[in-house]
């Protein structure tokens, strides 16, 4: 029999764990949040860019942010700039460590019950719940849970003892961290299109002066992302003044970029986040994605609790996210496919024109992620600081 008894079992605390469990347990369920480190700002594997749309909409912990970042330069194979700068506060790095341990203390205090170590190991079907186990230093335990979220990252377990969709198409990125960097100047997001070293995506500086973010990233087939993260790094080493400094943190994962599943609910649980595949097929930001599929996953997870109708699921529908993504997952594929520096630099002078050079300010600065799926959403956490504001935004 099972020891314990959940309304919900929310498998990850990363950013969609953490989101779900604070909002699931502000609404009164009993709520166990269950993940295998050991502390919440372990491993950290996200640069933690996040966008204006983000900013503006959710009330991020002001002391968990870097300096705002307006400027961006693109930068071809061969090296040609193309800076673009905006009016307005674009970007900033989350101090990922910092946020993930307040959010986590935001739910501990609204009730969540908090198990680190822990590892989902499965799950069966009982009555009209689950039975999920759980392996604690090597010890298996088994709980029961009305409703399962599973926001256990982008290779997600749940998904499959679920039944639902996974991720099948990545990226890999890998980044080295360094603090107290001065950078080269103003704070900066520098891309560049280096098939090489970043076949399918782009290798980054990013740098807002309190830290240095240096990475590549790209499809994990067609290059080695540590060795191409040191040739980078030797790259820009003189530049921004990396040489001689030793690297605070190394960050990497993989990142899905199929775009949002099709089937990520059904009555015994749904996934979030990078489980849910909810990731910018073009930009590759999950922040954003992962921040509101969450709120929507906790609202309609609350309500089919609470009327047992599995209609209350409707509207957590990947199917229906993902025809918003349909030009970006096909200018994906587009990319991936582009190997050839003379292609890319011949588009990144055709981006330098007048003419298309909006259309480049568009990618970096548009406020297209992913739909507004819960526009009049106004979910507060313990804490004020966390309310997520209702502030309707265009979609996609
Ligand atoms: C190198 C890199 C850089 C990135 N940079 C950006 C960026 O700058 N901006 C942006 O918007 N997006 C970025 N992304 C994407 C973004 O980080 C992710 O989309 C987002 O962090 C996903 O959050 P999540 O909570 O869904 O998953 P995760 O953060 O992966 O959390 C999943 C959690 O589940 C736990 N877990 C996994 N399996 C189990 C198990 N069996 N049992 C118990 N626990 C388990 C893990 O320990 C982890 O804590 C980046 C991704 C990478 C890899």
């Amino acid at each position: 029999m099972s020891s314990a008894e959940y309304d919900v079992v929310v498998v990850g605390a990363g950013l969609a764990g953490l989101q779900c469990a604070r909002l699931l347990a502000a609404r009164g369920l009993r709520v166990l949040l269950a993940d295998a480190k050991e502390k919440v700002d372990r491993g950290v594997h996200t640069t933690g860019i996040f966008v204006r749309r983000t900013l503006e909409d959710f009330a991020l912990p002001e002391d968990c942010l870097g300096p705002p970042v307006r400027d961006v330069v693109l930068y071809s194979p061969a090296g040609r700039a193309l800076p673009l700068a905006s009016a307005q506060d674009e970007f900033r790095v989350g101090k990922m460590g910092a946020l993930y341990r307040r959010w986590l203390d935001d739910a501990v205090a609204a009730g969540v019950e908090w198990m680190p170590s822990t590892r989902y190991a499965g799950m069966e079907a009982d009555g009209a719940g689950s039975r999920i186990a759980l392996e604690r230093a090597g010890v298996r335990r088994w709980v029961r849970a009305r409703f399962v979220v599973g926001a256990d990252g982008a290779t997600s377990r749940v998904a499959r003892g679920l039944g639902l969709d996974e991720n099948r198409e990545w990226i890999v990125g890998v980044e080295d961290v360094f603090r107290g960097a001065p950078g080269d100047g103003a704070p900066c997001f520098h891309c560049w299109l280096t098939p090489e070293l970043a076949p399918g995506y782009i290798a980054w500086v990013v740098s807002d002066g309190e830290e240095m973010h240096v990475g590549v990233g790209g499809h994990a087939s067609h290059f080695r992302p540590t060795d191409a993260l040191r040739r980078f790094r030797a790259q820009v080493a003189a530049r921004f003044g990396l040489e001689g400094r030793t690297v605070d943190d190394r960050r990497g994962g993989r990142i899905p970029v199929g775009g949002v599943l099709r089937r990520i609910a059904q009555p015994r649980g749904l996934l979030a986040g990078d489980a849910a595949g909810a990731v910018s097929p073009l930009t590759a930001g999950g922040l954003d994605p992962c921040l509101r599929l969450s709120a929507l996953a906790a609202r309609v997870a609350e309500d089919f609790l609470s009327t047992g109708d599995p209609a209350a699921l409707a509207p957590y529908d990947g199917a229906r996210f993902r025809a918003h993504f349909r030009t970006r997952i096909a200018l994906r594929r587009a990319l991936s496919g582009v190997r050839s520096p003379l292609l890319l630099e011949a588009a990144c002078a055709a981006l330098r024109s007048p003419l298309l050079r909006p259309l480049a300010s568009g990618i970096f600065f548009g406020r297209g992620s992913f739909p507004d799926v819960e526009p009049r959403v106004d979910i507060r956490g313990s804490s004020a600081s966390n309310a997520l504001h209702p502030h309707p935004t265009p979609t996609a």
